[in-house]
């Protein structure tokens, strides 16, 4: 619109300061016609919403507008006219550049457009002008002059200011966002193939910020990334950049690196920066960072495969327990293709019916009866064939993958075992397997509940194995949502008990039914004299406890032996039977009966 409308009054305005240059050069008889002319005229400029002066070859004011008066503090035109910008408001930098582009016109004879000008204005704003300069000439073509003409875009750059800022930085901390870091880091890639300089990106991400979120809430969460951004970027030299990845991941980004230990001492500072506790309210808060580096042009050149080996570097670092620093190695590179490759072929697997599930008894010492059965995770890969759980549940899992396949598994179980009735009246409970990440995952009550109706089944029939690693957590956390699978009416067993930390006292807070003792203990019965020890005292304190006690990976008589003499409970292994698919398990639950 401005700019339709600049068009339009310049035409007219050049045409109105060429009637006033001459009706003040040379008294005419149509003096009397043109002035008339130029009535029509003023009234025209003092009404349009742009500002339009002129000026002589010597940048003095020669006429202006109502807009422009008003800009330079004047009432009437009289006042202006004989003036130099050095004798207007503007300040003494803005009036130089007025006067330099007023020559350049005067001596290219072009006109000057859309220049970006600024105005310190009559009422002491700070404008920004979108200005133009024509020149002027006289009747024979001989340049006596400027026109000048603009319009006030301070809102409009105003608002193009916050739209970039809004497209650049985060919200949140203020700092460079994803999009500018990948920006800069072009940039000072660039600038590295030029200078022979390495160049460092640093991804950082907070360790264990979840559970900060998750007790002390969002807002407080907010406030801590707030005062994390401003430690960090108080550890580093202006020239650095540190952007907000998103949620609690940061990016630095190293220009002119001149040795791996410049790199080594800023991510020390980063990680120094953060030892002091913060302060939220009432709270102090310990923060650690884990940081991932990696250096171009030695492990890539291009923004893309930087931020992705940083990624695969800090992975490394969480890893290794959060609060370190790891520089990208090729290896590393190695495994996480690996992972990645696992993780879309498990996809591709769940989507293409390539898991099963093998059932295992678990079977009364004392009866020999299959009270339950475990559901163990069969891949059938169309190339590798066989590939057993430990080749992938750590990487379903670390993925969230590891959700999807779980809720498969209690489903396919529930249909394959429960939903028979061929397997006795009395058949047996089906145990499923449920990692640390499926048991923290909000949903998982209400999948649990799901596919109970949806299968018609009596929640007394299942099962759900969680590691001692997984309870111990968060004792709280943990005590809750067993409540309400116990609620439920699910047995509940601890996994591979033994190998973690916990003891049986701990388990006993929790609404536990029982205890799996792990095969490592199992293995060396009856040679070992320690395991010997621990399990029958495992199965005593239990007990005590009133749990019932599973031993895992049973494959002799004599383990067997050992462990009813002293009591255990329930068995499984190989001596019973290894896990078989659901059309077998028939026969086996027959044969079992017959062990002695
Ligand atoms: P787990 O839950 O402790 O399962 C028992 C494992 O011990 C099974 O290995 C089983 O085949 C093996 N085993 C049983 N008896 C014997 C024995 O007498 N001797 C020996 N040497 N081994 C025996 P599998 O099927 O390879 O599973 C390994 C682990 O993978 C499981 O350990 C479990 O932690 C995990 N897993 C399997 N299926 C699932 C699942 O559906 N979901 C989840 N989250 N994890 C699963
Ligand atoms: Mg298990
Ligand atoms: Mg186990």
């Amino acid at each position: 619109m401005i700019e339709f409308l600049a068009g339009f009054v310049t035409a007219s305005i050049v045409l109105a300061a060429t009637c006033w240059w001459r009706s003040h050069q040379r008294p005419s008889r149509r003096r009397a016609r043109e002035a008339e002319r130029w009535t029509i005229l003023e009234h025209l400029l003092s009404n349009i919403p742009v500002a339009i002066y002129w000026k002589d070859e010597d940048s003095i004011y020669r006429g202006a507008n109502e807009r422009f008066l008003e800009n330079a503090g004047f009432d009437r035109l009289n006042d202006l006219v004989g003036k130099s910008d050095h004798d207007l408001p503007w300040t003494n930098d803005e009036a130089h550049a007025y006067r330099r582009n007023d020559r350049i016109v005067l001596a290219t004879e072009h006109p000057l457009l859309d220049l970006e000008e600024t105005q310190l204005n009559a009422s002491g704003e700070h404008l920004v002008l979108s200005s133009s300069r024509i020149p002027l000439r006289d009747a024979r073509g001989k340049i006596r002059g400027i026109l000048g003409i603009y319009s006030d875009v301070t809102e409009r750059q105003r608002n193009q200011q916050l739209l970039l800022n809004y497209a650049f930085y985060d919200s949140l901390t203020g700092l460079p966002n994803r999009r500018l870091l990948r920006e800069r880091l072009e940039q000072a890639l660039g600038r590295m193939r030029r200078r022979k300089r390495d160049v460092a990106l640093l991804f950082l991400d907070l360790d264990d910020f979840k559970r900060i979120n998750d007790t002390l809430g969002h807002d407080a969460g907010d406030r801590l990334l707030v005062q994390v951004a401003q430690r960090l970027r108080g550890a580093l030299r202006e020239s650095d950049t540190v952007a907000r990845h998103g949620g609690d991941e940061f990016n630095v980004l190293i220009d002119d690196v001149r040795s791996l230990a410049d790199v080594q001492n800023v991510a020390i500072k980063l990680l120094d920066a953060l030892r002091a506790p913060i302060r939220l309210d009432s709270h102090e808060i310990l923060v650690t960072t884990s940081i991932g580096v990696t250096i171009a042009p030695k492990d890539g050149s291009d923004s893309e495969s930087l931020l992705r080996n940083a990624d695969i570097a800090l992975y490394d670092a969480k890893a290794c327990g959060g609060g370190r620093l790891r520089f990208f190695s090729t290896d590393m590179n190695e495994r996480a293709k690996k992972r990645l490759e696992i993780e879309n072929e498990v996809r591709r697997g769940l989507r293409n019916g390539e898991f099963r599930l093998d059932y295992q008894p678990l079977v009364d010492l004392a009866s020999r009866r299959v009270e339950a059965v475990e559901a163990l995770l069969r891949w059938d890969h169309p190339e590798r064939g066989l590939v057993p759980p430990s080749e992938f549940i750590d990487i379903a899992e670390e993925t969230g993958l590891i959700v999807p396949l779980g809720n498969w598994v209690l489903r396919r179980a529930c249909e394959e075992i429960l939903s028979r009735d061929d397997l006795g009246a009395n058949g047996p409970r089906v145990a499923v397997n449920l990692s640390l990440r499926q048991f923290r995952d909000p949903d998982l009550l209400l999948v649990i509940r799901q596919t109970l109706e949806d299968c018609a089944i009596d929640p007394k029939r299942i099962e759900l194995e969680l590691t001692e690693s997984a309870v111990m957590e968060d004792l709280e956390e943990t005590l809750r949502i067993l409540a309400e699978l116990k609620a439920l009416g699910i047995t509940i067993s601890i996994d591979d008990f033994g190998t973690g930390y916990s003891s049986l006292a701990q388990l006993k807070r929790l609404p536990v039914d029982t205890v799996k003792v792990d095969r490592t203990f199992v293995r060396d019965i009856p040679d070992d004299h320690e395991d010997l020890a621990i399990t029958s005292a495992i199965i005593a304190m239990a007990h005590k406890m009133n749990l019932r006690v599973v031993a895992e990976g049973i494959e002799t008589e004599a383990q067997l032996r050992f462990l009813e003499e002293n009591g255990c409970d329930v068995g499984q292994g190989f001596f019973f039977s290894r896990g078989v698919p659901s059309d077998e398990l028939r026969d086996t639950i027959e044969r079992v009966l017959t062990v002695r």
